[in-house]
C-alpha cells in the first residue's frame, strides 16, 4: 500500500497556538533536514534533527520552562506531536532522554546532575534505559547487576538487554543491586554511566523487521563514582518506577500519532478500492485512537496523585498497544500480497514492529496485574 496523502501549505493553521508557532519552525528545520540528509533514518540525521529543535528552542517543549521546556501540558504536548507527525518528522531518538531519563533526573538529581538536562536538549547527550536483563524483564526487580559500592563509587558487573539505542547513546540510566543482601526490591540503586566508561560493551541485536535498534549492554569492572548516584541509595526501585511512569504515559503522544497515521491511511489509494468490511475496521481503528486520545487528554491532564497517574498511564498503554496492533493488520489487509512479500514493504515492516508494542515498556499482561492489583484489589502476586 502506497500512503499518498501528505501535508500541505494549504492546510488550515492549527488552532492550538503552541501548535501554530511550531509549525513554521518545523517547516523550516524539516526542509534544512531533507536538503541535508534526505529521508535516511541513519543515525547521524535522526540526532541532527533533535540539535536543530534544540537550537530552536523546541528540543522538549513539555519540559518545565526552568529547565528549558515550554511548560506545556498534556494537551499542548499532543496538538504539538500532530504536526510532527503532519510533516513525516523523523524519528525522535533524544524520547528517551527527553521524555523518560531527562523528567527523572528532574525529580531526583543533584544540581551537578541537572547538568545533563541543557545536554539533553541540545542533543549533545542522548540517554538509553538500562534496565532489563536475559533473567530480569517482567520482574525487574530480579536484576542481578552488581554495583559493589567501593567507598568512592560504584564498580559495575553484569549484563542488559533490549537496551533502545544502546548502540548510538552516550549516557545510560542503569540500574544495579547495590545490597545484595536486602529484599530485592529494596537494595537496587539507579546510576548515570557515560557510554564510553572502559569496560563498558555494547552489542547488536537484530530484530524481526532488520533493524538493530537495540543494543546488549555489557559491564566488566565499569567504575562510576558516587555522583552517578540517581536518587538515594538502594532506593533505585522508587526512581525506576518514576520512570517507567513517565514512559507509560508517554505513549499518549504515540497515540496523536496514530491518529495522523490513520488518517493518512484513510486516503490512500488502497482505502479507496478496499472492501466495505475493511474500510469498517480503518474506521474502527480510528474511532479507538480519537477515543484513546481524547481519554489520555483528559486523564493525564488532571492527575498529580503518581498512584492514579500510574494506573492511568497503565490502562492507556495497554488500550494503545493493542490498538496499534489492530491498525498494523489492517494495513497488511489493505497491502495485500505486498504485506507478505517481504520487510521492505511499508505495511509489513509496521506489521513485524508493531508486535513490540504489548511488550516495550511493560507487557499487557504485567499492566493488567497492575489495575488488577490496584484498581480491582486482587491479591498481589509473591514477588
Ligand atoms: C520495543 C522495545 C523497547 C524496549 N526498550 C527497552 C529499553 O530501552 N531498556 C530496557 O531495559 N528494556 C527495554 N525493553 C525490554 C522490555 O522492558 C522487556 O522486554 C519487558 O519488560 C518484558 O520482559 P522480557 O522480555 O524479559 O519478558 P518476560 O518477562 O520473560 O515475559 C515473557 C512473557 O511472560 C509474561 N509474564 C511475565 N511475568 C508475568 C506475570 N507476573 N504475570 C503474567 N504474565 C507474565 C509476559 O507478559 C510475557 O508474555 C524493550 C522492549 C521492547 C519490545
Amino acid at each position: 500500500m502506497t500512503i499518498t496523502a501528505t501535508a500541505t501549505d494549504a492546510d488550515p493553521a492549527p488552532p492550538n497556538r503552541y501548535a501554530a508557532e511550531l509549525r513554521p519552525v518545523l517547516q523550516d528545520i524539516m526542509s534544512r533536514h531533507r536538503e541535508r540528509w534526505g529521508a535516511t533514518k541513519e543515525w547521524d540525521a535522526l540526532a541532527d534533527f533533535q540539535r536543530e529543535l534544540g537550537k530552536a528552542g523546541w528540543g522538549a517543549p513539555q519540559w518545565p520552562v526552568e529547565i528549558g521546556g515550554r511548560g506545556l501540558g498534556v494537551v499542548d504536548t499532543l496538538a504539538c506531536d500532530t504536526e510532527f507527525a503532519r510533516v513525516n518528522a523523523p524519528q525522535r531518538v533524544a524520547v528517551f532522554g527527553t521524555n523518560n531519563v531527562g523528567p527523572t533526573i528532574n525529580t531526583f538529581g543533584t544540581d551537578e546532575q541537572k547538568v545533563h538536562l541543557s545536554a539533553i536538549l541540545s542533543g549533545d547527550e542522548f540517554w538509553c534505559q538500562g534496565f532489563s536483563e536475559p533473567d530480569a524483564g517482567s520482574d525487574l526487580a530480579g536484576l542481578r547487576t552488581r554495583g559493589e559500592i567501593t567507598g568512592d563509587g560504584f564498580l559495575i558487573n553484569g549484563q542488559k538487554v533490549w537496551t533502545s539505542i544502546g548502540l548510538n547513546a552516550t549516557h545510560c540510566m542503569v540500574l544495579a543491586r547495590t545490597d545484595p543482601d536486602a529484599p530485592k526490591h529494596a537494595g537496587i540503586s539507579a546510576l548515570l554511566v557515560p557510554m564510553d566508561t572502559p569496560g563498558l560493551t555494547r552489542r547488536p541485536i537484530r530484530q524481526i523487521n532488520g533493524e538493530a535498534e537495540f543494543a546488549e549492554l555489557f559491564f566488566e569492572d565499569v567504575f562510576v563514582t558516587t555522583g552517578a548516584l540517581l536518587g538515594p541509595l538502594h532506593e533505585g526501585w522508587r526512581v525506576t518506577m518514576a520512570t517507567l511512569g513517565f514512559e507509560r504515559a508517554g505513549v499518549i503522544s504515540i497515540a496523536g500519532k496514530l491518529v495522523d497515521d490513520v488518517m493518512k491511511m484513510a486516503h490512500s489509494d488502497a482505502v479507496a478500492g478496499a472492501s466495505p468490511s475493511l474500510r469498517h475496521r480503518v474506521l474502527d481503528v480510528y474511532a479507538g485512537a480519537r477515543i484513546l486520545q481524547w481519554m489520555g487528554e483528559r486523564a493525564l491532564a488532571n492527575i498529580n496523585d503518581p498512584v492514579a497517574a500510574g494506573t492511568a498511564s497503565s490502562l492507556i498503554k495497554q488500550a494503545f498497544s493493542l490498538l496499534s496492533q489492530r491498525f498494523a493488520e489492517v494495513g497488511a489487509d489493505l497491502a495485500g500480497m505486498d504485506a507478505i512479500a517481504g520487510i521492505a514493504s511499508e505495511a509489513a515492516h509496521r506489521l513485524l514492529t508493531s508486535r513490540a508494542s504489548t511488550i516495550a515498556g511493560g507487557t499487557t499482561e504485567v499492566m493488567k496485574n497492575i489495575l488488577g492489583e490496584r484498581n480491582l484489589g486482587l491479591p498481589r502476586e509473591p514477588r
